[in-house]
C-alpha cells in the first residue's frame, strides 16, 4: 500500500524553520508535499488571490513555493499538484506564534486549515508560542502523533483541529474550546517626517481573567491546547432573536431605500 499523502503549508513562508520541522516530522507518517507562500503571509487570513496569476516554483524535492496566500497554496496544492491522488491530511504550521481565541480568523496558518476543510481534506493547524529558548520539538512531535491517529480516526466532515503549543516543556494535552481574546484595542497615531499622520493597529497587553476551559487558559497553564473548529459561524442561540427582529423589518423606518420594496 502506498504511503498516505500529506500536504503541508503555513503562512510564515516556505523558508520558515517551522514548516521544515513539520514536514520532516510528518515524513515519518506519510508522503509529504510542501506548498507554501514564497514570503511571509502572516495575518493574511483566509484571503484568496483572484486578480493576478499565480506562479509556483519547485524549490526542492516535493517542495513548492507559490507567490500567493496560504489559501492559494492549499488550492494549488490539492486541486492542481495532487489532483490525481488527493492528500489524506493537511497540516499547516508550525506557526511562529500562537493562534488562540478570536485570533484564528486573522491567521493565515489556521485559514489554510479552514481551506483544507472546505475542500474536503482533514486539516490541522499547529502553532508555537515564542519565548526565549523555545523549540519546535513538542509541536513537531504532536503533529506526527495526531497525523497517525487521524488516518485511523477521521474527524467529522467540515471540522478541523487547531493545536497550540506552549514554549518550554508542555505538561500535557488539553482539549478545549476557543477562547476570547483579552487585548485592549488601540490604533496608535504617529507623525511621519512630512508631518502627515500614520497609524499602527496595536494591541495593549492582555487584561482581565482567563476563562477556564479555553485554548487561552490551557496554553497559559503550559498545556498543549487542541480545539476542534468548524466554519459554520452561525450563532444558533440567536436565530429566534434575529427572527423576531427580522419579522419587524417592515415596521422599521428605512432611510434612502425601503426594504419592503424589491429593488
Ligand atoms: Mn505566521
Amino acid at each position: 500500500m502506498s504511503r498516505p499523502r500529506i500536504i503541508v503549508t503555513n503562512d510564515d513562508g516556505i523558508f520558515s524553520e517551522g514548516i521544515e520541522r513539520l514536514a520532516a516530522s510528518l515524513a515519518t507518517v506519510g508522503d509529504v508535499f510542501t506548498v507554501a507562500p514564497d514570503q511571509e503571509r502572516s495575518a493574511a487570513g483566509h484571503s484568496l488571490t483572484l486578480h493576478h496569476p499565480l506562479r509556483a516554483k519547485l524549490i526542492g524535492p516535493q517542495r513548492w513555493s507559490v507567490d500567493g496566500t496560504p489559501t492559494d497554496c492549499v488550492n494549488w496544492g490539492v486541486l492542481h499538484l495532487l489532483k490525481d491522488e488527493r492528500p489524506k491530511l493537511l497540516f499547516s504550521g508550525i506557526n511562529l506564534g500562537l493562534n488562540l481565541g478570536d485570533d484564528v480568523t486573522y491567521s493565515g496558518t489556521v485559514s489554510a486549515a479552514f481551506e483544507g476543510t472546505l475542500i474536503g481534506i482533514p486539516s490541522v493547524a499547529v502553532s508555537q508560542e515564542i519565548e526565549t529558548g523555545f523549540t519546535f520539538d513538542a509541536a513537531a512531535d504532536i503533529a506526527a502523533r495526531l497525523a497517525r491517529l487521524l488516518l485511523v480516526h477521521p474527524l467529522k466532515p467540515g471540522t478541523l483541529i487547531n493545536v497550540n503549543v506552549p514554549a518550554g516543556s508542555p505538561r500535557g494535552v488539553r482539549v478545549v474550546r476557543q477562547g476570547r481574546r483579552r487585548y485592549g484595542e488601540a490604533v496608535i497615531e504617529k507623525t511621519d517626517p512630512r508631518g502627515r499622520p500614520y497609524y499602527w493597529i496595536g494591541a495593549t497587553p492582555p487584561e482581565g481573567m482567563l476563562e477556564q476551559g479555553t485554548d487561552l487558559s490551557a496554553v497559559d497553564e503550559n498545556y498543549i491546547s487542541v480545539t476542534p473548529l468548524h466554519l459554520d459561524l452561525t450563532h444558533y442561540d440567536s436565530l429566534s432573536l434575529v427572527e423576531a427582529i427580522a419579522a419587524r423589518l417592515d415596521e422599521a423606518p428605512a432611510f434612502e431605500t425601503d426594504v419592503s420594496k424589491p429593488r
